[in-house]
């Protein structure tokens, strides 16, 4: 285990797991549809790559890129496109691909920007889901696992850009980010976090 790491949550084998019946559930759920999953850059790509291949249909996969404007372990919901999807979407049912559902803040500013382009349908799938009170209320589809309020890294979620190659999700220890990026720090934004 990585010396950051305080304990492992998944392991690689349990994250697979969880994959191949979420894949199972949408493999079901979207028969006979033109379905496109919008991944969400960076944290939800190992995730969307290895959903996509649970997932026995046709299907098209795009991305979004968004920042918000917080500090690196809290998102404030101000949030930017900074990549947009490649077409427009009013002949195809979206699937929103996230790594992790925190706030709400980021995924509620996206589901508003999507459903102002009139996709067939729009549903939501996250793989980690935290237990916590949430700021906006959006209602997830399919979700992984429900996770305690802690910070967690790996399978695609960093700190600072680090840890996302990690292959199981873990809970980083406070002493690596304790002292560099106080809560209350919210006076002077910085664009520092893309999801
Ligand atoms: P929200 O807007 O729901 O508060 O946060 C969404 C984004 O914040 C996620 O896509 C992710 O980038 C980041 N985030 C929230 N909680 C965590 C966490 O525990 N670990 C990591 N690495 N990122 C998180
Ligand atoms: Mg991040
Ligand atoms: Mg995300």
């Amino acid at each position: 285990m990585h010396q950051d790491i305080s304990e492992v949550l998944y392991s690689e084998a349990q994250i697979q797991a969880k994959v191949q019946e979420l894949g199972q559930q949408i493999t079901t759920d979207y028969q006979g549809k033109h379905l496109l999953l919008l991944g969400t850059l960076k944290g939800a790509v190992p995730f969307i790559a290895d959903l996509a291949r649970a997932i026995e249909l046709p299907l098209e996969l795009d991305y979004m890129a968004v920042a918000s404007y917080g500090n690196s372990t809290h998102s404030s919901g101000v949030v930017r496109i900074l990549k947009d999807l490649e077409g427009p979407i009013d002949n195809k049912h979206i699937l929103i691909i996230e790594d992790i559902i925190d706030s709400g803040l980021t995924l509620a500013y996206l589901v508003d920007v999507i459903r102002r382009r009139n996709p067939l349908s729009l549903r939501i799938c996250t793989l980690l889901y935290k237990e916590r009170t949430r700021l906006k209320e959006v209602p997830v589809d399919y979700t992984g696992f429900t996770i305690p309020d802690k910070f967690v890294v790996g399978y695609g979620l960093d700190y600072s850009q680090y840890y996302r190659n990690l292959p199981y999700i873990g809970i980083l220890k406070p002493s690596v980010y304790e002292g560099t990026e106080p809560e209350e720090q919210h006076s002077s934004p910085a664009e520092t976090q893309a999801i």
